[in-house]
């Protein structure tokens, strides 16, 4: 099937699952997801210490409304999983209005969405309703339903491993514990697996590519207690994959070292993408997922390409962040910009030129037409970034620096960097290590 209706299809089956820290939805979710890639999934049992947490219990979720005093079934979970406040405790009873009233979540500046809204640790219930609802409701006694649970269960993680030439890794890590939201966050995990669709494709790859799905904090927590030491062998590049599902511009983070591979690519791919310029963005200690992985004791160069970034547009955490929040299209232009950066690291090599002292003879090298612009000879590949890259490649500069400086983009520059080791002109020098 076309990548496009691909990502349409899976997108309507994740939407409606029930999705938190952990729980049946988060299972649900990574076996549809599954489908899509060869995903290892790992369940850590509720109360496994990792780093400086522990593993919290698994939150079941049997049914949650409310009956309104007219009769009326109301907040129902089943309706729109965003009603039940993240976590919620079980509770059953007949209550009064301002009773109820203590319990729910709306947002007056936005009176048609329903606020997303979690309680991670403290023990409590809670519904979210839009506020215009909120304030049409009538006086007098509801039934509120909250079937749950909090059980020693465990929390559920999965990742894959896409195996190139090279031990050196690229991580592209992304979250699954959002209920029904759109851009943060499904458009994470539709952007991650169709990488790595993409990528597998390819005929080679000399970078090793890890993607992690994991829930955001205590997820990424749990993988790297697990898989901290080798990444901070191994990882060359990272990025958190959230907030790419809408039309915006393009929004970089940086790392925490702010000049990393991951920033270079990242940053010179994103600036050269038609349409507006992206966002960048320095590190900041808020956000997603980088922030454990540039926690000071890993400070591994993990970035994240966003559109619209988590706190940057209204219906963020909100039942408005949906369907029509996030367009398809931008789905697989976020999906390419991730494929170029990837392929931006993955030719990233230092090269020398082997004939320094003046420029080398193209023409008799087949490199250049004698007969100039005009001529009838094909000249096999594009002279000018030739000429940057063998000009720059004295064993310093990366082929991204030498983009940078050149303008040519790291495809054309790949190219001639090929055809000139074919022609004896350039040596290969291996992966600059960032
Ligand atoms: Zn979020």
């Amino acid at each position: 099937m076309e990548e496009r209706a691909a990502i349409e299809e899976y997108f309507d089956r994740l939407w409606p699952l029930l999705r938190s820290l952990n729980g049946e939805g988060v299972r649900r979710t990574h076996e549809i997801l599954r489908e899509l890639l060869p995903l290892e999934t790992r369940e850590i049992p509720s109360g496994t210490p990792v780093l400086d947490w522990t593993v919290p219990p698994e939150w079941v979720v049997r049914e949650a409304y409310v009956v309104a005093p007219d009769g009326r079934r109301m907040l129902d979970v089943r309706e729109n999983n965003v009603h039940l406040m993240g976590r919620s405790m079980p509770f059953c009873g007949r209550i009064s209005l301002a009773e109820l009233e203590k319990h729910l979540h709306s947002m007056p500046a936005l009176p048609k969405a329903i606020p997303f809204v979690i309680s991670y640790y403290a023990p409590n219930w809670g519904f979210s309703i839009a506020h215009e609802e909120r304030e049409r409701l009538p006086d007098g006694d509801y039934e509120v339903v909250i079937d749950t649970d909090l059980v020693e269960g465990s929390t559920t993680i999965s990742e894959v491993v896409l195996p190139g030439e090279l031990p050196d890794e690229v991580l592209l890590s992304t979250y699954t514990c959002h209920p029904s939201m759109a851009n943060d966050n499904l458009s994470g995990p539709l952007i991650a697996a169709f990488l790595y669709r993409r990528l597998a494709a390819l005929p080679r790859r000399r970078l090793t590519y890890r993607f992690a799905f994991v829930p955001e904090t205590i997820g990424a927590i749990i993988y790297l207690s697990q898989r901290g030491d080798l990444l901070r062998e191994r990882l060359r590049a990272g990025y958190v994959v959230t907030c790419a599902g809408d039309p915006g511009p393009f929004t970089y983070k940086r790392s925490r070292r702010g000049d990393c591979l991951a920033d270079r690519a990242a940053e010179l791919i994103l600036r050269r993408r038609p349409g507006p310029p992206p966002r960048i963005r320095d590190f900041f200690p808020t956000g997603s997922d980088e922030r454990q992985y540039c926690s000071p004791g890993f400070n591994l160069p993990v970035g994240s390409i966003m559109r619209s970034a988590y706190g940057d547009y209204a219906e963020y955490h909100t039942s408005l962040d949906n369907r029509d929040f996030v367009s398809f299209d931008a789905l697989v232009e976020s999906i390419d910009a991730y494929f170029e950066v990837c392929r931006a690291l993955d030719t990233n090599v230092v090269y020398r030129n082997l004939f320094p002292f003046g420029e080398p003879q193209l023409g008799r090298r087949g490199l250049y037409s004698r007969l100039g612009a005009h001529g009838s000879e094909p000249v096999p590949i594009d002279v000018g970034a030739l000429r940057w890259l063998l000009n720059l490649a004295d064993g310093t500069n990366d082929l991204l620096a030498i983009a940078e400086r050149s303008g040519y983009s790291p495809a054309a520059l790949h190219e001639a960097a090929e055809l000139a080791v074919e022609k004896g002109l350039l040596r290969s020098e291996g992966p600059q290590v960032a």
